[in-house]
């Protein structure tokens, strides 16, 4: 079995593929000390802390992850609070920078005996409906090399070799641009809310997310082709001032920015995420816009399927689980994937084709009133936000 990519989805599936004792490798593009430090999500689903729990995989998150059940929304119209960990299913989220969760898979896998190339890059996977799949790779001295496999997991994100492999008459490909991007800010600054903080403002949305003690995640909606350096420190902040309203509801802790990037909002989804031997996982199987927090969880959620899948393959002969992949998957994706937009058309006015929208603008605050007013809104609200 060959993984491509030692992101969440890679790990975690080589994790359990390791104690099932199927033989694997796995191939990464980057170096070990990229992938440790590549500062992404924080926000894990209760499901994908029990995952890690029950796969003996949560070492690290039981020890140094909080529980976070509280988001604040400040608009025009005032601010409400809701503790979604009291909503829905009752559950909370556990915030557990996901740079700090692939370091402790890291080791987890190397402690086991698992083997991974660093520096290694996956160029194409061949003869995938055949009966001799291969991975044919650029090794990190730059030669090029070939991996066999009965089995590929393509678990290297939307930009990886798996996805460019699967011919494209053998997939359908969803994909949508919301016309909207953020620019996403980690502050070393302490959090200055005690709850995720989504500001709605005329100037553009704002969110305030905690990462740890001293470390604390914005965004702040910016024009299509902004570029990252575009404004200074301080302009950031004043921005972020004004949006998340700190005169009325208290002053943001600032910080220097530790690194900053534009994110164009945009979501897709190939179906089916089978093609042959070679399996699609997380980022490589759908990209989720990050308005809902939804990405690393399914891509946890989907190596867990997928192991399990292979091991009653592999150890049990039974291929209808492998069979039924895609499928179970999808179900969780498209779901993720209409939670998402929904927050996309709550956080912003989405651009209309017709120009500016009072329209829209009205359909925005009736939403926003609805999640503020209804308990079944807010039960709706909480189930969807911290499940997957
Ligand atoms: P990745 O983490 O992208 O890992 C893919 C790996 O494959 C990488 O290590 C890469 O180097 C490697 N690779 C790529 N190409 C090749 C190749 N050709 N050969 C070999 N290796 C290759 N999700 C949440 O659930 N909660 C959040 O709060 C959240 N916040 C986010 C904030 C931001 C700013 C961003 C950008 C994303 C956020 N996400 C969030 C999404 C989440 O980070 C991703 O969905 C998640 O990283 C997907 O995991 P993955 O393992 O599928 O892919």
């Amino acid at each position: 079995m060959v993984i491509l990519g030692a992101g969440p989805a890679g790990l975690v599936l080589g994790n359990l593929l390791l104690r099932a004792g199927i033989d694997c490798a796995l191939l990464e593009r980057s170096g070990r000390a990229s992938v440790e430090n590549r500062a992404r999500a924080g926000f894990l689903a209760a499901n994908t802390v029990r995952i890690l729990a029950r796969n003996g995989l949560d070492d690290g998150l039981r020890r140094n992850g909080q529980e976070h059940r509280v988001c604040e929304f400040r608009t025009d119209d005032g601010r409400f609070r809701l503790d979604y960990g009291r909503l829905g299913t009752g559950e909370p989220h556990t915030v557990y920078p996901q740079h700090e969760l692939v370091t402790d898979l890291l080791a987890r896998f190397l402690d086991a005996g698992g083997r991974i190339r660093f520096d290694t890059e996956a160029i194409a996977v061949s003869d995938a409906d055949g009966p001799t799949p291969s991975v044919t790779v650029r090794e990190s001295d730059g030669r090029p090399g070939r991996w066999r496999a009965r089995y590929v997991a393509a678990c290297d994100g939307r930009h990886g070799a798996g996805r460019r492999s699967v011919p494209p008459g053998a997939v359908r490909h969803y994909r949508r641009d919301h016309g909207v991007s953020w620019l996403g800010l980690l502050a070393e600054a302490p959090p200055s809310l005690d709850a995720v903080g989504y500001a709605l403002h005329p100037r553009g949305y704002a969110g305030h997310m905690a990462r740890s003690a001293g470390i604390t995640r914005y965004y702040l909606q910016c024009a299509r082709g902004t570029r990252a350096d575009a404004w200074s420190d301080d302009r950031v902040w004043d921005e972020l001032d004004l949006r998340m309203r700190a005169a009325q509801y208290g002053t943001l802790s600032r910080g220097r920015f530790a690194q900053r990037a534009v994110v164009d909002l945009g979501s897709d989804v190939l179906e089916p995420l089978r093609h042959g031997a070679l399996f699609l996982v997380g980022d490589a199987a759908a990209l989720i816009s990050p308005s809902a927090a939804k990405g690393a969880n399914l891509a946890v959620l989907e190596a867990e399927i997928l192991a399990r899948a292979l091991t009653a393959a592999l150890h049990g002969g039974d291929p209808a689980p492998l069979d039924a992949y895609s499928d179970r998957c999808l179900a969780h994706i498209w779901r993720a994937q209409e939670f998402s937009h929904w927050m996309i058309r709550l956080l912003h006015e989405t651009p209309d084709p017709e120009g500016p929208s009072p329209f829209q603008e009205r359909l925005r605050r009736s939403r926003i009133g609805a999640l503020r007013d209804s308990p079944a809104q807010q039960d709706w609200f909480a189930e969807n936000y911290v499940g997957v």
